[in-house]
C-alpha cells in the first residue's frame, strides 16, 4: 500500500513495468490463443512487432528476443500462436525484462478492474509520442487498428474502436502531431462513455484526460481543449526519456 501511494502521488506518470506488462500480455494472452494465424491477421501481427522493434523501450538484451519473434513470423503463409507464446516464455526464463509480469500504475483496486486494458492503452499512447516516421504518420494508429481488430479479445472494445476510427477519419491523420492527438481524443470519448458504467474502478473514475488539476494549461477560458497545451502534455508523460522504472523518481 506504501508503494501504491506512492505512485498515486506521482501523478501521471508511464512506468517501464506497464508497458512491458502490456506487450507480454498481448503476445502471450491474446496472440499464443490463436490456433492458426495468417492473412491480414499475420499482416497485423507483423505490423505490431515492427513498431515494438523500432520503438519499445526494451532493454539491450531484448533485441535478440524480438528478432526472434520477427524472424519468425516474416515471409511464412502462416504461424501456429502459441509457439509465440513459447518464444515469450524462453525469452522470460531468459530474464530479458526487468520485472515481473505486474501491473504497477494499471494495477486496479479488484482485480477484474484496470491491468491490461489500461496497458494497452498507455503502450499506443507511448508508441504514437515515440514515433518518428514522418512519411507514414498513420504508421502507430494503423498498427493499433489492426491489433484491436485481430487479437484485443474484447469484442465489444474491437467493435466501438473500429467504428470510431472510421467516425473521426483516423484516415485522414496527416502528421505525428495529429496521430498523437487523435488518440488522446478517441480515448477521452470512450472514457466520458465509460464513465459511471459497472467496469469502472471505483478508485479510479474515469475523467476527461488531462484533468485541471494535472494540468490547467490544457484547457482555455471559454473551456474548451488547448491542444498545444495537451500535445505538450502528452509528449513529456509519454516521452521515452520519462518512463520510470519502479524505485526511479
Ligand atoms: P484507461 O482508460 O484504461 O486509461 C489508462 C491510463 O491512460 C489512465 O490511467 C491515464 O493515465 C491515461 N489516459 C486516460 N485517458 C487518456 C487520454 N485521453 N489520453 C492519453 N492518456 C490517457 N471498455 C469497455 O467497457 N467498453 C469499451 O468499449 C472499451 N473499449 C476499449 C477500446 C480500447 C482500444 C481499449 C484499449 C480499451 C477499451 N476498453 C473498453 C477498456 C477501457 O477503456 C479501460 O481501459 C478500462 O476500463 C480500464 O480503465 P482505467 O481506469 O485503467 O483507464
Amino acid at each position: 500500500t506504501l508503494l501504491k501511494q506512492r505512485i498515486q502521488k506521482m501523478g501521471d506518470v508511464v512506468f517501464q513495468m506497464d508497458l512491458e506488462s502490456a506487450v507480454r500480455y498481448s503476445l502471450k494472452l491474446e496472440i499464443a490463443n490463436i490456433k492458426i494465424i495468417q492473412d491480414e491477421q499475420l499482416k497485423a501481427l507483423v505490423a505490431y512487432l515492427g513498431v515494438v522493434e523500432k520503438y519499445f523501450p526494451f532493454g539491450h538484451n531484448a533485441s535478440s528476443f524480438l528478432k526472434e519473434l520477427i524472424d519468425f513470423t516474416h515471409n511464412v503463409g502462416q504461424i501456429e500462436g502459441w509457439k509465440i507464446g513459447e518464444i515469450v516464455k524462453r525469452a522470460e526464463e531468459n530474464r530479458v525484462f526487468s520485472s515481473p509480469q505486474r501491473f504497477l500504475a494499471c494495477e486496479g483496486s479488484l482485480s477484474r478492474y484496470r491491468g491490461y486494458p489500461c496497458s494497452l492503452w498507455k503502450l499506443f499512447h507511448y508508441l504514437t509520442v515515440n514515433a518518428v516516421q514522418e512519411e507514414n504518420p498513420k504508421e502507430i494508429l494503423d498498427v493499433m487498428h489492426g491489433y484491436v481488430k485481430f487479437f484485443f479479445a474484447c469484442a465489444v472494445c474491437s467493435q466501438h474502436f473500429q467504428e470510431m476510427a472510421a467516425r473521426r477519419n483516423m484516415s485522414d491523420v496527416a502528421s505525428l502531431d495529429s496521430a498523437i492527438l487523435w488518440l488522446w481524443e478517441a480515448h477521452n470519448e470512450v472514457n466520458e462513455r465509460l464513465a459511471g458504467d459497472l467496469t469502472e474502478d471505483p478508485e479510479f473514475p474515469k475523467r476527461q484526460f488531462p484533468t485541471n488539476e494535472a494540468c490547467p494549461r490544457c484547457v482555455n477560458l471559454d473551456n474548451s481543449w488547448n491542444s498545444e497545451e495537451v500535445l505538450k502534455y502528452l509528449k513529456n508523460m509519454y516521452g521515452s526519456f520519462n518512463v520510470r522504472y519502479i524505485g526511479s523518481d
